[in-house]
């Protein structure tokens, strides 16, 4: 887990990716990222500025509510001291957790730095912490607290702050699919395997991962998924894979399985869209999901990098589509590509495809390589935009004071059975 390094550096919308040629100032995606997320939080439930602005945000999700002036009329200056004194205020009875795809000056204040499954397992080597104050979003939060102990609690600074990947796959429609590939199943030969498995990626809500758990599932992330469906076709004739289409499509391809046997599910039509043949067909059916960060990513933006960087090593995320993983040199998980970097001894060029936040800040530690983000327009996750200073600074004075706000609570049924798809996941590790 690595540990952070204080550095206080505001996010530049305007900022250009190192490297980037295409312009000596990339533009932003949308011109309300110079504007503070608060604005966001008086209004009906949207995802805010960045990349996933454009989604549709469920009528359930959570709202945060505008904070308290002081903290909005605060400079980063005063942000970052108010952090930092009721960080030490709190001591050893705090622990400030920080996504890969946070802002700097958010990062700077975490006790440990990673992707999500790190991060809730950073929080269990804290037992003495009573408040793990999770910098992500909410079905991290969700993870967090489904690990800690009841006793600990789980804060995410912005409630707003959630995935709209996770929210693509909301617990009454995997149901009604469940219901209706059940019901298609029933009469096929029985082999003694299921006649479909579940399995959800780690971002998906608690209730998806309880879900997943009472029906003989399990849960992967994007380091694991090719373990985890190993693990599942062991025990099932087909996988039905959400909420990310592209993590479910681009491993079962790597693993050999034709793309024709990989149909998508709409949850908004019947039988998600496919004639009952090609279900039966198929080995794994795919949710209708994306990540709208990854989505961006092209093969053109692949081709220009090598047309200005022949020797460019083109690392993506596997969220990426799938046109875009082949035209890779590598695909893999957040570690995956800060490992490839760091493990460069000579100077290299590398052209990643994650979000902008850790790509820049790649590039800011390892100076002796060019690294920049394969999409010249920046453009940061929209949820984990939200988790702004300002809201940091406001539940930490909160715990200070006392009080515990923006606390995620997941209730004991739902823990358990997704305890066990997770148990079952770090069981299914090579
Ligand atoms: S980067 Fe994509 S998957 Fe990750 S939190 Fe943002 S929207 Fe969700």
């Amino acid at each position: 887990m690595t540990s952070v390094q204080v550095k206080i550096q505001s996010f530049d919308p305007a900022r250009p990716a190192p490297g980037s040629a295409t312009s000596p100032v990339a533009a932003s995606c949308t011109p309300e990222l110079a504007v503070s997320p608060w604005n966001f939080d008086a209004g009906a439930p949207a995802y805010g500025p960045g990349s996933s602005m454009e989604d549709v945000a469920p009528a359930e999700t959570p709202r945060q509510g505008v904070i308290p002036e002081e903290y909005r009329l605060a400079d980063d200056a005063e942000l970052h001291e108010r952090i930092c004194h009721a960080k030490e205020r709190l001591g050893n009875d705090l622990v400030v957790l920080g996504h890969f795809y946070q802002r700097d000056e958010v990062i700077e204040h975490a006790d440990f730095v990673g992707d999500s499954f790190q991060l809730a397992n950073a929080a269990l080597t804290r037992q003495d912490a009573k408040y793990i104050v999770f910098c992500g979003v909410h079905f991290m939060a969700e993870t967090a607290d489904i690990l800690s102990r009841d006793d600990q609690a789980v804060v995410l600074p912005n409630l707003a702050a959630g995935c709209s990947m996770a929210d693509m796959a909301d617990s009454s429609s995997v149901e009604e699919c469940w219901e209706q590939l059940m019901e298609l199943y029933a009469d096929e030969v029985d082999d003694g395997r299921a006649a479909v498995v579940p399995v959800t990626y780690m971002n998906s809500s608690a209730a998806l991962k309880s879900f997943v758990g009472r029906n003989g599932g399990i849960v992967c992330t994007s380091s694991n998924a090719a373990t985890v469906l190993e693990w599942a076709f062991e025990r099932g004739r087909r996988v039905l894979f959400f909420p990310d289409q592209h993590l479910g499509r681009n491993t079962a391809k790597a693993m050999g399985v034709p793309l024709e046997a990989m149909p998508m599910w709409n949850p908004r039509l019947p039988l998600g869209g496919n004639d009952e043949q090609a279900l039966h067909a198929a080995q794994v059916i795919l949710w209708h999901g994306f990540c709208s960060v990854h989505k961006r990513f092209t093969v053109e933006q692949i081709d220009d990098a090598r047309a200005r960087y022949p020797e460019a090593n083109v690392i993506v995320h596997p969220e990426s589509p799938m046109e875009v993983v082949d035209a890779a040199d590598s695909s893999g998980s957040t570690d995956f590509i800060r490992k490839a970097v760091a493990a460069a001894t000579e100077p290299s060029v590398f052209a990643i495809g994650t979000e902008i936040n850790m790509v820049n800040r790649l590039a800011d530690e390892y100076p002796q390589h060019t690294i920049f983000c394969l999409d010249p327009v920046i453009c940061p996750c929209s949820t984990m935009y939200r988790i702004h200073p300002g809201y940091l600074a406001w539940v930490l004075e909160e715990l200070v004071a006392g009080r515990i706000v923006n606390r995620i609570t997941v209730d004991a049924a739902t823990t358990e059975h997704a305890k066990t798809a997770l148990q079952r996941m770090l069981d299914a590790k090579p």
